[in-house]
């Protein structure tokens, strides 16, 4: 029988055809998982009773024939009736193609592509890739088999044919300009990206393997190796986070993430298995992976799953952006997929599914800072990034974390944010009664300060993160009456300014004498001289850098934005900070030998910034000649 396809559009094939362009490879995961609804339904019908004695195999296959240049996929499910193509071939996908066309007239291809399967198009993507594609199928009720033909124009012929098994044979001519997906090679990558999980069994060619002999020996009388072969089945029905926890072990978690991301070598530091029913369904398990600078972000990504059909690996918009740097897949149906990204984040469904895992991922975090608290703290270097990212970006994150989050401090010791207080609270408030946290940004570079504020007795923290200038300042704003300084902003008796105040020997006068002089033998664009009444025992000229000035250009470097960037340019400036009780500057203040006392200056300076790591190229060369000069 002869029949016309119901459409009012002349010829929708070419135009769905350029439409579905630039994704058409999904056809494939289209037609595959059909295949693996009509297995599925046959297998509930069976243990309900309604089809009755053995199954058989119901293994998939999937087939090339590059002679005939055809692409095959073949089921065992319950098939179809002649009516049944009819209804839901025929006329569901081709006025799913036509409605199609009318709503996405103007559409990105994109967001075309992203619309397939919403529009019951599944089947229909197959002419993507196909200038003919014919059914076989019987049905498991008893009918006469079915051969349906169309060659993407509107007309197709529906016939009874011989078929002799149950299920249904999709044989897909493919176009000549899409010959590639006659290469065995691309339709493994295909299988292996779309079809990897899939619930039922799929075969595809064959394979190699090695096995002992059982009549064939070597020379030393043990088994011979001897190669066969094999149905390849490429998918594994059973993934492992469709399994029950208390059946796995860590190793078999390890496995399961190397068999997601090949390419990765190490271990996750844990991970989260999830397994909701109401009020929505998600199942999927969720690895921290060990923070790499070099991470390739293409490669390793979350990747989301429809019913064990993979869907994407980009999930923007279902997971929150901090938890992007986690791995693992997720497996919801009721995720709707052929939405845009901004209507995905309206989605009440999306919205609780997201809050979900945020609060799994904290539930996590202080489950294992609480139980295994040493095991933590020795992965807190490798956790510290998305505790940070979390923090900064959910507030309520920020508070499930408040009491998880460890300060470290240069001496390697941690402290909850609460314990920290409570240790430098006695010493290290300041006249106006603020408290001041000390941070290093590196224990060696500002090895000097860090020894200068230990021998008051104060306590410097470690803040050595990517993220660390934001969280600071986040830090600030939460806690009351707080200041974090880097170590090296000021001498470490104006970082806390005590009421009590060092006597100067120098009076005023001398004072700007001192910075008079100390001026005529710097580069005054670069140095800004400040004198200080220290204890005699601390260093006679000192450098620093403004906390402040320094902050902005770091948050313009990682990208603060707004006020930040316009200190982004910003010359580096530093502060001369001269001890006036130092004997050495009453030296230079009383000296008549301007060339000895110039070259004192620039001593002293450049020791300075050389105790800074700061002293580099031409400066270091000239420091060196004239440390030489003085020895001799
Ligand atoms: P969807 O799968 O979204 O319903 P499709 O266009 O892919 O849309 O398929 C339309 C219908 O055709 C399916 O719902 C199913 O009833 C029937 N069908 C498609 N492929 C098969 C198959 N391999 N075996 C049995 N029925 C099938």
């Amino acid at each position: 029988m002869k029949g016309q396809i119901n459409v009012k559009t002349e010829n929708i094939f070419p135009v769905i055809k350029k439409f579905l362009y630039s994704d058409h490879e999904i056809f494939l995961r289209e037609i595959v998982s059909n295949a693996v609804d009509a297995t599925q339904k046959l297998k509930t019908l069976s243990s309900l009773g309604d089809v009755k004695g053995d199954l058989g195999d119901v293994t998939i296959e999937v087939k090339v024939d590059k002679k005939n240049k055809t692409l095959s996929v073949i089921d065992r499910g319950i098939g179809m009736t002649q009516e049944e193509v009819e209804k839901y071939i025929t006329q569901i996908a081709f006025s799913g193609a036509e409605e199609f066309l009318e709503k996405f007239k103007g559409k990105s291809e994109a967001e075309a592509n992203a619309l397939i399967g919403h529009f019951g198009l599944g089947f229909f993507s197959s002419f993507m890739v196909s200038s003919q594609v014919e059914i076989f199928t019987k049905s498991y009720k008893d009918a006469p088999a079915v051969h349906w033909t169309c060659d993407g124009d509107t007309e197709y012929t529906v016939e009874e044919c011989d078929k002799k098994e149950r299920g249904t044979e999709i044989v897909m001519h493919i176009s000549e300009d899409c010959e590639d997906f006659l290469e065995e090679g691309k339709i493994l990558e295909l299988l292996r990206k779309y079809c990897k999980f899939m619930p039922v069994a799929i075969k595809f060619g064959r394979e190699k393997y090695w096995e002992d002999s059982e009549t064939e020996k070597d020379k030393d009388g043990n088994p011979k190796r001897v190669e066969k072969e094999k149905d390849r089945i490429i998918n594994d029905t059973n993934p492992l986070w469709k399994r029950k926890p208390s059946e796995l072990k860590e190793e078999d978690y390890n496995k399961f993430y190397r068999e997601l991301y090949p390419m990765n070598f190490e271990d996750p530091l844990f991970h989260i298995h999830l397994n909701v029913d109401y009020p929505f369904n998600l199942t999927g398990i969720l690895y921290f992976p060990k923070v790499k600078r070099n991470i390739d972000p293409t490669l390793e990504k979350i990747q989301l799953y429809c019913n064990q059909v993979f869907v994407t690996d980009s999930v923007e918009g279902v997971v929150p952006q901090y938890m992007m740097l986690l791995r693992g897949v997720l497996d919801s149906p009721d995720i709707p997929l052929n939405v845009s990204r901004s209507y995905l984040q309206s989605d009440q469904n999306v919205k609780k599914i997201s809050s979900h895992i945020s609060k799994k991922v904290a539930d996590k975090l202080e489950e294992i800072s609480k139980n295994e608290h040493d095991d933590f703290l020795k992965k807190w270097d490798d956790l510290k990034v998305f505790i940070e990212y979390g923090m900064l970006s959910d507030e309520k994150f920020y508070d499930r974390m408040k009491d998880v989050y460890v300060l470290k401090n240069t001496d390697g010791e941690f402290f909850t944010f609460e314990d920290y207080k409570k240790k430098i609270e006695p010493l290290q408030t300041d006249k106006n009664k603020t408290l001041i946290y000390l941070y290093a940004r590196n224990t060696d570079e500002q090895y000097a300060y860090i020894q200068a504020a230990k021998d008051k007795g104060y306590d410097v923290l470690l803040m050595d993160g990517v993220l660390d200038s934001h969280f600071i300042n986040m830090l600030e704003q939460k806690f009351s009456s707080a200041r974090f300084v880097r170590i090296d902003s000021d001498v470490i008796n104006k970082i806390i300014e005590k009421d009590e105040k060092i006597p100067s020997k120098l009076n005023e006068e001398e004072c700007n004498k001192v910075k008079e002089l100390i001026e005529e033998s710097i580069d005054k664009q670069k140095f800004t001289i400040q004198t200080e009444s220290l204890e005699e025992s601390s260093q006679p000229i000192t450098v620093t850098q403004n906390e402040f000035m320094r902050r902005m250009r770091e948050m313009s470097e990682i990208g603060g934005g707004g006020m930040a960037s316009l200190y982004g340019d910003m010359p580096e400036s530093y502060n001369l900070v001269v001890n006036t009780n130092h004997p050495i500057i009453w030296d230079i203040l009383h000296s008549d030998d301007t060339e000895h006392r110039k070259e004192v200056i620039s001593q002293l300076k450049d020791l300075a910034l050389l105790s800074q790591g700061l002293l580099k190229g031409s400066a270091l060369d000239e420091f060196i000649k004239r440390s030489t000069k003085i020895i001799k």
